[in-house]
């Protein structure tokens, strides 16, 4: 039996799913812990996978590996293992200003899981969407890939030579907090703490901070041919499709799926507009690569965890 667990900012959901299957089960969920020791966040997936094995009358025992897909950052402790240094989670990073209740400046996870359960993988949850859009999704049968997330942030996962790509830090594909703009006015603030990243420029809540309207609005009135909205939306596009366009010719890849609600509500409109940024520059590295809608649709966070240990 492996378990999948998805920890976010607001909440950390569990599941399991049976060696070799498809199916996720006994989902459990709860808010994110966040008072407590730093390895609070890890007592609480252990907690959840217990509870998870009593409602499908399971074994605690019978769980030998575990996935997680996390929000990042991650930092490495001494041995290797993955902790969180989440914005959301980690009070100690922004200070009590941010008003968090605990000063952990990381959240342990990866070492007592492996402690516990042997077999454990921790990834970005970008990277972990990447994998499961390998495998199930869009990108079936491709070594040269992303997988790209617009949504509340932007995530990248990557994929060269067949090989996911981890770094120094396990945190390849924060392509979101680079820069691709000029655009620096203070509206355009990140959660990082750059001014005028892509995530900055793009996500979701820097849409309705820098135009005073949820992405679904904007979008809805670009499509009625409101004038205004048609040349904010192309705005944004281009920002995007920078970024896009700078992972193919980096990577050389051969296509880039597309997920996250900003883009899987929007798709008919962004999808043309984005491919419309790739196509016609440097043929010798664009010719034929494809922009795709995530093949696992709205699923693709759900798979994401159980890609890890599939
Ligand atoms: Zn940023």
């Amino acid at each position: 039996m492996k378990a999948c667990v998805d920890i976010g900012g607001t909440k950390v959901a569990v599941s399991l799913a049976e060696d070799g299957r498809k199916e996720l089960q006994a989902r459990q969920a709860e808010p994110t812990a966040k008072e407590g020791a730093p390895d609070a966040v890890a007592q609480q997936v252990m907690r959840l996978i217990d509870a998870a094995c009593a409602q499908l009358g399971v074994p605690a025992a019978s769980v030998d590996g575990v996935g997680v897909s996390a929000a990042g950052p991650f930092i490495l402790d001494a041995g290797g293992a993955v902790e969180l240094a989440t914005p959301n989670i980690c009070g100690g990073l922004a200070g009590p200003a941010r008003g968090l209740p605990n000063d952990w400046t990381s959240a342990v996870i990866e070492a007592p899981l492996r402690r516990r359960y042997g077999r454990v993988r921790v990834e970005n949850d970008a990277v972990s969407a990447l994998e499961a859009e390998r495998r199930w999704g869009a990108l079936q049968g491709l070594d040269h890939c992303a997988y790209v997330t617009w949504s509340t942030g932007v995530g990248v996962g990557l994929c060269v030579d067949g090989r996911t790509l981890r770094g120094k830090g396990g945190n390849a594909g924060h392509a979101g907090h680079s820069f691709v703009a000029d655009d620096d006015n203070q509206h355009a603030l990140c959660g990082c703490g750059n001014v005028g990243d892509v995530e900055g420029l793009v996500a979701g809540n820097a849409i309705e901070r820098r135009f005073g309207m949820p992405a679904a609005q904007l979008f809805g009135a670009a499509r009625a041919g409101d004038a205004r909205a048609l040349g904010i939306t192309d705005g944004l596009v281009r920002v995007m499709g920078r970024l896009l366009y700078n992972l193919v010719v980096t990577l050389d890849l051969q296509r880039v799926s597309l997920g996250g609600s900003v883009f899987l509500h929007n798709r008919d409109l962004l999808l043309p507009r984005l491919q419309a940024q790739i196509d016609g520059r440097l043929p010798a590295l664009t010719q034929g690569v494809r922009l795709a809608a995530a093949g696992l649709g709205e699923q693709v966070g759900d798979y994401a965890a159980l890609a890890l240990v599939a």
